[in-house]
């Protein structure tokens, strides 16, 4: 990168096309090793954080992992030795740094680097990408790798917050505060609720869960792999085994698209399973056991996978409030019955703005079109096939709208490897820049729109939709399927401009 004044020149050649990556979190990293691994070596990553991991580098609180097995959580170009079949945050933070390192590109990667625009020129038919110190540089192509899970959904109340004590984001997690004999009121019950209040219930003196809807847990019967397992796990033949097992037992899964469909005979036996659970947890404790029930769907909002979790909200030091906190005062949490809770810590499980996508990014296409100017227009974010957009030549998402399919980490490498079969076809070509065709993205999502239109996720306040209401972070079909359609559609639907 240069200085604001002296802009790196782009590469005038295809052959060495100059590509720059937004963050170093699963996508990024895949980007960057299949750009690496196919010849395109000229690229930066910038990543906003002081290093790289993503959401596996920023979320270090207590209990913080990974829901989906580890095995098909994982690069196919990288098997791992995991310790467990749901691996912990610092295992997946080192094992993205162990690829970055496997493959030599530690250099390429630009930490404390936040993008802050990026802009297309017409005339040299390239991007300026700049970050937000000032620096800038010239790019014949950029990829998008921001994820979906970085910007903090703060509450209302914490704005101006007049409690006294420790209060943070549970993806900003406040370490130097020891949390052994406090009170500790952890707001949200979702995913990351559940593990931070199964992890710390044991060492606090109290512990307050607010909840404001319930979700459907399932359970994960994780268990540490023993020496013999882990040893007989190194054979590859074993680990790439697990990993098709789990493969095929997600794509049949969603392959229908019927577990997506309210009432559906898959969606009631999988909420008959999370049912069980609560049975078996809180059977004998009815008023519990209500409380956590959800009325929405099964899947109509992200499940939590966990273990303990039903069992720690009965433990002798923990209160579970069914009502969603308002409002602080110096020393307390108030919940929306007006109820005041002294507490020493207020942790917030409040997620994050998911479908802001590209949040803080001003990205301008052909003409000085804005990308977000152009969502607005369009009611919120789309694009084709979630990663390229009509009159934003050379640009490319990796999970993008509606591309939250569930096999999130193969999804990464989809979408890298359709990355580098474009960048392929401008060296075989000699073209400077491809360009998805408006009716190619008109009628993928129309097709999209209405598929999803009858999904569990229309009626159910999750974080899948734009302001607008739109849906517009799932994929209504298995990982397999957009697989297919990465590869059945990109030739035609790509145009040299
Ligand atoms: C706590 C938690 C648990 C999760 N568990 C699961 C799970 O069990 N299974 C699953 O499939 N998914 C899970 N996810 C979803 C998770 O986001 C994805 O699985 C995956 O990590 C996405 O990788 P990514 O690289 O696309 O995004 P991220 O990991 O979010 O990485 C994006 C990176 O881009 C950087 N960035 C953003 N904006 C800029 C900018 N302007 N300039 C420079 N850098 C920028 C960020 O700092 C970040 O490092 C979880 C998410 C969270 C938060």
């Amino acid at each position: 990168m240069a200085g604001k004044a002296s802009v790196t020149r782009a590469g005038g050649s295809v052959s060495d096309v100059r590509v720059a990556v937004i963050g170093a979190g699963f996508g990024g990293v895949a980007a960057a090793s299949y750009l690496t691994r196919n010849g395109f070596v000229n690229f930066r990553v910038f990543e906003r954080a002081s290093g790289a991991g993503g959401v596996w580098h920023q979320n270090t609180y207590p209990g913080a992992e990974v829901d989906t097995f580890s095995d098909w959580y994982s690069y196919k170009f990288k098997a791992h030795d995991w310790p467990k079949p749901h691996s912990p945050q610092p295992v997946l933070e080192a094992y993205i740094n162990e690829a970055i390192d496997d493959l030599g590109m530690r250099g390429k990667f630009e930490f404390n680097s936040d993008v802050v625009r990026v802009a297309w020129n017409d005339a040299r038919r390239t991007y300026a990408v700049e970050l937000a110190d000032g620096r800038s540089g010239e790019f014949n192509v950029v990829v998008s790798a921001v994820g979906l899970f970085n910007t903090p959904n703060y509450p209302k109340w914490s704005e101006g917050i007049s409690f006294r004590g420790p209060a943070f984001h549970a993806s900003r997690w406040e370490h130097e505060h020891d949390l052994r004999g406090k009170r500790v009121a952890v707001v949200g019950a979702g995913s990351t609720g559940a593990q931070i209040v199964t992890a710390i219930a044991p060492e606090v003196g109290h512990l307050f869960v607010f909840q404001r809807d319930p979700t459907w847990v399932l359970q994960k019967n994780d268990e540490w792999y023993s020496t013999e397992e882990r040893r007989s796990r190194r054979n590859r033949y074993v680990y790439q085994w697990g990993r098709l097992r789990h493969a095929y037992a997600e794509q049949r899964r969603f392959f229908s698209g019927e577990l997506f469909l309210a009432g559906s005979k898959k969606n009631l036996a999988e909420s008959e399973a999370a049912q069980a659970y609560i049975e078996r947890a809180l059977g004998d404790a009815p008023d519990l056991k209500e409380a956590v029930t959800p009325a929405h769907p099964f899947f109509a909002k992200r499940n939590i996978k966990a273990d303990g979790y039903y069992e720690t909200l009965r433990r002798h030091n923990v209160t579970f409030v069914r009502s969603e906190v308002v409002d602080t005062s110096q020393d307390a949490v108030i919940d929306a019955s007006g109820n005041s809770y002294e507490v020493d810590v207020i942790i917030m499980a409040t997620g994050y703005q998911a479908a802001d996508y590209l949040h803080g990014i001003d990205v301008i296409g052909r003409s000085g079109l804005s990308l977000h100017e152009y969502w607005e227009s369009v009611g919120g974010p789309e694009a084709f096939l979630g990663m390229t957009v009509p009159r934003f030549p050379n640009f490319y998402m990796l999970y993008g709208p509606n591309t939250n399919i569930g096999q999130i980490v193969f999804d990464l490498e989809t979408q890298s490897r359709y990355l580098v079969r474009d960048l392929k076809r401008m060296r075989r070509s000699g073209a400077r820049a491809l360009e998805v065709r408006e009716t190619a993205n008109r009628l993928y999502n129309s097709w999209l729109q209405s598929r999803l239109s009858r999904t569990i996720w229309v009626g159910t306040k999750n974080y899948h939709k734009s302001t607008t209401g739109k849906l517009v972070v799932p994929f209504p079909r298995a990982s397999i399927q957009y697989w297919a359609m990465t590869r059945l559609f990109r030739t035609i639907a790509h145009k040299a401009v």
